[in-house]
């Protein structure tokens, strides 16, 4: 004769593999559509990592900064809006606007779309950092957007690409050696041939 134990565990286990089926079949389904978000996005499992953010921040404020002693200087909004046009014109990119926000906000923020930037982000390093992440998502602060601002901080400021590169790697933050195929950038900013010349709102030169 069978247990009490044994016939309630019998008529229970057929509604319990039922509901474990009914929640494996949720999850597999919700994971199916993440997968399929991130791929519409295009952002692979890589892509979405933002491993060197910190790195990339602190070689900016320890050692582009300091470099580069105008970095700090204020853009006024004309000089921030043809910085942003120059920028991206110089990887085949369209403009972009830019919002000006209000004393409140604490980051400046950029998308493929547009570039948000409170006063204190008007500076020349920030708005290139910004036009390189509206070139460059969605790699975050990776390689390719890495290239993408030094080649930018290069053309601005008249040092050699070369040198800031290197400064990078010394300083952990890797740096891609060519751009993503069919991306938008230009041909000539992928191979060896020398970039188109751009002229930048002001021309400011420094030794580095
Ligand atoms: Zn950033």
């Amino acid at each position: 004769m069978r247990s009490i134990m044994s016939v309630v565990a019998a008529r229970l286990a057929k509604p319990l593999r039922r509901l474990l089926r009914a929640c494996k079949s949720a999850w597999d389904s919700s994971a199916r559509a993440s997968a399929a978000l991130r791929a519409a996005s295009g952002q692979g499992e890589r892509a979405v990592r933002d491993s060197q953010k910190w790195r990339e921040y602190r070689f900016e404020n320890l050692i582009l900064h300091p470099m580069l002693d105008q970095a700090k200087e204020t853009l006024t909004q004309d000089e921030c809006l043809l910085l942003v046009k120059r920028s991206r014109e110089l990887f085949g990119f369209a403009n972009v606007p830019i919002q000006f926000s209000n004393h409140s906000r604490r980051w400046a923020r950029a998308w493929i779309s547009h570039i948000v930037l409170p006063p204190w982000a008007m500076t020349p390093l920030t708005v290139m950092h910004e036009v390189a992440h509206t070139m460059t998502q969605p790699y975050k602060h990776g390689p390719y957007f890495v290239r993408a601002f030094l080649i930018l901080v290069a053309r601005y400021y008249g040092v050699s690409l070369r040198r800031l590169k290197a400064l990078a790697r010394e300083h952990r933050v890797k740096v891609a050696g060519s751009f993503p195929p069919g991306r938008g950038f230009s041909l000539e900013m992928c191979g060896a041939k020398p970039a188109p010349r751009v002229r930048f709102p002001k021309s400011r030169r420094v030794r580095a």
